[in-house]
């Protein structure tokens, strides 16, 4: 089984060289390298915004995208 990875999205602008982080930005569960909500593609590789699911569960979980909590629920 692939591991869950939580991260924030990153988006890489058009416009100039730099990726960035929506200031409102919720953290996604990504396996295979896509959010299991089904909203966000990325390298989860690549980027650093990975947060330790212990830390996020227990103190920032309103961080923590809704839709992607439940897709984990569903799928213990
Ligand atoms: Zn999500």
């Amino acid at each position: 089984m692939s591991k869950i990875v939580w991260q924030l999205p990153v988006k890489q602008s058009n416009f100039t060289d730099h990726d960035w982080i929506h200031p409102k930005a919720k953290y996604h569960a990504f396996k295979n390298n896509a959010s299991i909500c089904g909203k966000y593609l990325q390298d989860t590789d690549y980027f650093e915004t990975s947060i330790d699911e212990t830390e996020l569960m227990s103190e920032k979980i309103q961080y923590a995208c809704n839709k992607c909590l439940k897709m984990l629920q569903k799928r213990d």
